[in-house]
Parts: C-alpha cells; sequence; structure tokens
C-alpha cells in the first residue's frame, strides 16, 4: 500500500516537472517569435523575405502590437520635440496676443519652469530637463539657485500686474523669482512652494519665514523639516514644497484661495513656459464647470507640445522672453530692470536668530556692495545666471543639493506606496500628480 502511495507520489511529481519544462520552452518559443518579428519589423517592407512575410502573417496580434507601440513612441517623441515659430510668425502671434491682453476683462497667467530657463534654471521636460535626464539615467547637475534671477518674463508679468493686465500669477516654479521680480504677494500662488519659504503650521495663523537662502537643503519627498524652529512657538519649521504625489497643506505660499477664485473670474488663461502636464490635472484652473463658449480663452506659449495644446485660441511656439519682448512692444510697455537692491525679499525677510547662523550651509543672497556691477536681462537677451555677480557670503556650497529641485521625481517611482499615503495636514485637497 505505502509502496503504491510513493509511486504515485513520485508520478504526480514528475508530472508537475514535465508541466514546467514546457511552461518553459513555450515562453522561450515566444519570446524567440517576438524578437525574430521585432526584427523583421525593423526591416523596409520591400526587403523583407518571403519566409519573413509568411512569419508576420502567421502572428498578426503580435504584429499589430508592435506597431501600436511604435507609433505611441514614435509620437511621443514628435512631442519632446521643441520647436520655434519663424520670427515673423512669432511677431504676428505677439500681436494676436496683445490684443487679447487688451481686450482681456479678467487675464491670469501660469507660469512653468520654461520661464526661469533663461536664469539658468532647467526645466522639468525640455531636451536637458530634470525629468528628460532622470528618465534616461543621466545625472543631474544641481547648483545653487540662489544664483539666479528674475527673467524678463517675471519682470513683464510683474509690470503688466501692476498696469492692472494682470490680475493673477499662479506658478509650479520653487524658484521664489516671481516673488523676487517685485509681483505682490496677493496676486501670486505659488502652489508648489518657495524655496525661501519656511512655515510654522503649529501657529494659528500659520506663521511664515522668507529667508534668504534655500530652506530645502536638508528636505525631501515625506522629509520637510527644516531644522530650525519657530521663534513664537518653538515648534520644528517645514519648507514649502509639494513634491510628486503630495498634496497642498500650507495657506501660503501656495494661495490656492486665490488661485481658484482668480480662475473662477477669469476670461482669458496666458499659460507661459509649462508643458501643462502636472497644470491639466488640477482640473479648478481651467473653468471646466463652465458651458463650453464661456470657457476661457487659452494662449499657450511653450516650444513642446502640450496637452491643451487643441482647446488653445493660439499656440506660441517661442521661448518665453523673446515673445514677452514682443508683447510688451505691442502694448507700449517697459519692462523693468531687475535690480538687487530693490528686490521685495530683503524687506519681507525675517531675521535669523543669532544661534541660527550656522542653520544652513547654502548661498545667501546678499545686496550688492557695487552696483554698478548689476547686470540686466534685457541688456543681453539670453540671459543668463547672474553668475558674475558673486554673493560675499563665502561658504562651501561643493555638496549643497536643493531639497526640491528633482529630489522628488528621482523618488517617485521608488516610493509609489509610501507616496499613497501622503505626509499632509492637508487642508486643501490639490495633489501634485503627474
Ligand atoms: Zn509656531
Amino acid at each position: 500500500m505505502a509502496e503504491r502511495q510513493g509511486l504515485e507520489e513520485t508520478s504526480s511529481r514528475e508530472a508537475r516537472k514535465i508541466a514546467q519544462k514546457c511552461q518553459l520552452l513555450v515562453k522561450a518559443e515566444t519570446r524567440a517569435r517576438v524578437k525574430k518579428i521585432s526584427e523583421i519589423l525593423k526591416k523596409p517592407e520591400d526587403t523583407r523575405t518571403k519566409e519573413e512575410v509568411q512569419i508576420l502573417q502567421q502572428s498578426p496580434d503580435v504584429v499589430a502590437d508592435m506597431q501600436k507601440r511604435a507609433r505611441r513612441r514614435d509620437k511621443l517623441k514628435e512631442q519632446l520635440k521643441e520647436v520655434e515659430d519663424p520670427p515673423e510668425v512669432l511677431c504676428r502671434k505677439a500681436s494676436e496676443l496683445a490684443t487679447a491682453v487688451q481686450q482681456a476683462r479678467h487675464l491670469v497667467v501660469y507660469t512653468g519652469a520654461g520661464i526661469s530657463t533663461a536664469a539658468s534654471i532647467p526645466d522639468y521636460r525640455g531636451p536637458n530637463g530634470v525629468w528628460t535626464l532622470l528618465q534616461q539615467g543621466r545625472p543631474v547637475e544641481t547648483r545653487s539657485l540662489t544664483d539666479a534671477q528674475p527673467t524678463v518674463t517675471h519682470m513683464a508679468l510683474a509690470r503688466l500686474h501692476q498696469e492692472g493686465y494682470v490680475k493673477h500669477v499662479v506658478s509650479q516654479n520653487c524658484d521664489g523669482l516671481h516673488l523676487r521680480s517685485g509681483l505682490p504677494r496677493q496676486a501670486l500662488s505659488e502652489v508648489h512652494g518657495n524655496m525661501y519659504i519656511e512655515v510654522c503650521t503649529e501657529c494659528d495663523p500659520e506663521l511664515e519665514y522668507i529667508r534668504l537662502f534655500d530652506v530645502t537643503e536638508r528636505t525631501s519627498l515625506h522629509r520637510h523639516m527644516t531644522d530650525r524652529s519657530c521663534h513664537a512657538c518653538g515648534e520644528p519649521l517645514r519648507d514649502s514644497i509639494v513634491h510628486f504625489g503630495e498634496r497642498s497643506c500650507l495657506e501660503q505660499p501656495h494661495n490656492w484661495e486665490d488661485a481658484m477664485d482668480n480662475a473662477k473670474k477669469a476670461d482669458t488663461i496666458l499659460c507661459l513656459g509649462s508643458s501643462l502636464k502636472v497644470l491639466k490635472r488640477y482640473s479648478c484652473l481651467w473653468g471646466k464647470t463652465r458651458v463650453l463658449h464661456k470657457r476661457p480663452k487659452l494662449f499657450i506659449v511653450n516650444l513642446q507640445w502640450t496637452p491643451k495644446d487643441d482647446n488653445a485660441t493660439l499656440k506660441i511656439h517661442g521661448k518665453c522672453d523673446e515673445l514677452m519682448v514682443l508683447l510688451m512692444k505691442k502694448l507700449r510697455l517697459d519692462i523693468p530692470l531687475y535690480r538687487r537692491e530693490n528686490d521685495p525679499i530683503f524687506k519681507l525677510v525675517t531675521p535669523l536668530l543669532s544661534d541660527e547662523h550656522d542653520s544652513f550651509s547654502t548661498r545667501q543672497l546678499t545686496l550688492p556692495t557695487d552696483t554698478t556691477s548689476l547686470r540686466t536681462q534685457q541688456e543681453s537677451l539670453s540671459p543668463t545666471c547672474n553668475g558674475n555677480e558673486k554673493d560675499t557670503d563665502q561658504k562651501d556650497h561643493s555638496s549643497y543639493k536643493p531639497g526640491w529641485f528633482g529630489k522628488g521625481c528621482a523618488k517617485r517611482r521608488s516610493s509609489t506606496a509610501k507616496r499613497r499615503k501622503s505626509n499632509t495636514t492637508t487642508s486643501t485637497s490639490v495633489k501634485l500628480s503627474e
């Protein structure tokens, strides 16, 4: 009896082994077939042999699937291409935009990383953007962003607001350049944070500390404490950055209330230097609840394709600074020069306590000692970071990596699960996601 049972066990074990072997063989055969088909499809049609054509005919599903994937790849490649309108087209489009700006009753502007590339801050999805580099496995160069200063576009927007043309600016940028351009805080929603701002969320109302250095030096995705404490209550301060997958949880500088309020009133939206891949997800910004003909007119300035292109009244393929120079000329408005001695951040700053001076190692913004060395972007319309205008602060910045810059997306893939239980004590249900 026991012998019989033993024989049955052995034969069922062998049967399992044979079945596993068969499965492996089938898998290997499928892999080889897919590889062969892929090689054949790479060849021009008229060079394929009869045998190769037959192989394709035998696996129509695999062929269709591969062709579909190839089409998707080509489309993506096409969308990532940077295209520039010829000068005469750009000029014509700038006139059209100028008319729209003049006719708008309530114009709101949405800005992305593309308006800061002229300040030597890489964008996200351009050929050398943070996302593009990370996706290609290439290193992201980090540098002190306090070297950057407001670009022509930032300064032009501040002027357009002053003249009453622009009612509100919603920015995805964390570089603080809108604030430093002189755009009033009530006209600005920095929905992904500001690298110069740290906040005490324990105080009611929240207490905000504006600094002259990047407070995100030691922070990253889900780690927002800056290692300094609130002067009023002693609780730890946090940065204001919203990484991918996190939710906005601060009144300021995110200012979603004004962003949404202005979006409701908007009859014209101007998008500058944004791929809109993230912004499009904030449905409250696009007037989608209105009937179609009452939705705001949409003007997009971006070198690459955006998912909103089909909804745009006008798509302008151009560099933001060049377009803004043309636009301001058509509107007969000067673009103010950025002067560091007039930078509002020096008036808004919260002085450090004596024991806080060693709490950061990043470069600090300082007022220029020699004002004749000030450079302006408009003098050369390819503004770069003001590298010549070195600060007097001599700290070692060699190992400095900003907490908001690229860290969020670098960790994004590996932390999908963690991301879901966001770090927040959220009061605003706006989530930054891809
Ligand atoms: Zn506090």
